[in-house]
């Protein structure tokens, strides 16, 4: 097979890519993937109980985008799944993100009566409020909720997760989880929210499964791609095509502007001797433990087993190399860093640079294939037809 397009990484960006170059273009493409599996980090796979679960951490789909459901239903059918979350307040478990249920569990009842009114002359009914917004209240009772908000479910969660205040890092990483204002416990509003009815591997392998992808398991870039004088060199071989770089960018150049900083987490499955461990599908621990959140699979995917199984999430320091790089860290000093290696890369004849790791952004997942299906317009089908 002669390639026209390499592809590093068969995560959603790589792999919805790779999967309209195939079928929309009628190119061969070469995908290349480290892990011995393809789907990136939304990869799942039924464990010893029988129970289908996500290898580096729960993965729930939602989106307001009918495109991106179009396109996903191409290749699965869907469970139509809504996400709820408790978080561990004051010894109570209550529903994240905070709203008005959550103001009434944790406040005396005309408390709360008081504080909902205030809230409702400010802000429209199931309107969504970032905390750092709330912060800026001068309603003593609003000021007084927002401090006990970010104190009992941002401040220490935070510094769990990020190592950092919620003011030190970008103010969208916070404002994904806002306060809500109305009586909705799901953690998502979105119009679609489902899960892969057989799984997000089997959608993956469904959107590879094409005569013109090449897959490559276990197999590292470096050992078959190399950058000389800024061109691709595949198996020694100047590639003149197109590069699709999905992986982490910083790799790619050699760290020559030092490592991009990621949080990681370790994730941490256990077996647990009855058929249901807890109240929700996952729940939050902002001040105990070590860990941030459990999630216990058999909510996301339901199956009839005498045990359950749990996943603990530890955060955890990054180091390239030897972990996993899940969430950039957003200051603007690494924003800094990433322009230099952006720069670097547009030196690259034929390099295109997609994805959460390549363009250190947190993407989510509907949100990625939303860019994948852009970049596929954009920069590959019209500049294809136009040569
Ligand atoms: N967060 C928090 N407390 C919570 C849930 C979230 O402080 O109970 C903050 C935290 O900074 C986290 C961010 O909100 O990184 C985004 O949370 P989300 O659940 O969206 O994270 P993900 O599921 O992507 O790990």
């Amino acid at each position: 097979m002669t390639f026209e397009y390499v592809i590093i990484g068969a995560g959603y960006a790589g792999s919805v890519l790779a999967e309209r170059i195939a079928s929309q273009m009628g190119k061969k493409v070469l995908l290349i993937e480290r892990r011995n599996h393809i789907g990136g980090n939304c990869h799942d796979v039924k464990d010893d109980n029988n129970i289908l679960v996500h290898k580096y951490g729960p993965h729930i789909f939602h989106t307001d985008n009918k495109k991106v459901w179009d396109y996903l239903s191409l290749f699965t059918q869907w469970d139509n799944y809504h996400h709820e979350v408790l978080a561990m307040v004051d010894g109570k478990k209550v529903p994240i993100p905070f709203n008005l249920n959550t103001l009434y569990e944790v406040f005396p009842k005309t408390l709360a009566k008081k504080i909902e009114v205030k809230l409702l002359a400010k802000y429209e009914y199931n309107t969504k409020v970032p905390i750092l917004e709330l912060k800026k209240a001068d309603d003593p009772e609003l000021k007084m909720l927002a401090d006990f908000i970010y104190e009992k479910v941002f401040a220490h969660y935070t510094a769990k997760q990020w190592g950092m205040k919620p003011e030190e890092i970008d103010q969208e990483v916070t404002a994904r989880v806002p306060v809500f204002i109305g009586r909705d416990n799901r953690y998502f509003n979105d119009k679609y929210q489902a899960l892969p009815r057989a799984g997000f591997t089997r959608m993956f392998e469904r959107m590879l499964d094409h005569p013109n992808i090449k897959l490559m398991l276990n197999t590292d870039f470096k050992d078959v791609c190399a950058l000389k004088d800024n061109r691709f060199l595949l198996m020694g071989h100047e590639f003149k095509g197109t590069v699709i770089f999905t992986g982490c960018v910083d790799e790619l150049f050699g760290y020559e502007f030092g490592p991009l900083p990621y949080r990681t987490i370790n994730m941490v499955f256990e077996t647990v001797d009855t058929e249901r461990y807890q109240e929700a599908a996952t729940i939050n621990y902002p001040f105990n433990y070590d860990y941030l959140r459990i999630t216990e699979f058999k909510y996301l995917h339901p199956c009839r087993s005498p045990r359950t199984t749990i996943l603990k999430e530890y955060p955890a320091e990054y180091k390239p190399g030897v972990n996993i790089p899940y969430y950039p860290v957003f200051t603007d000093e690494c924003r800094a860093s990433y322009a230099k290696y952006l720069e670097r890369a547009e030196k690259v004849s034929g390099l295109l640079l997609v994805g959460r790791l390549a363009e250190y952004k947190y993407y989510d997942m509907d949100d990625m294939v939303a860019r994948a299906l852009e970049v596929f317009d954009t920069r590959i089908a019209n500049v294809c037809a136009a040569n």
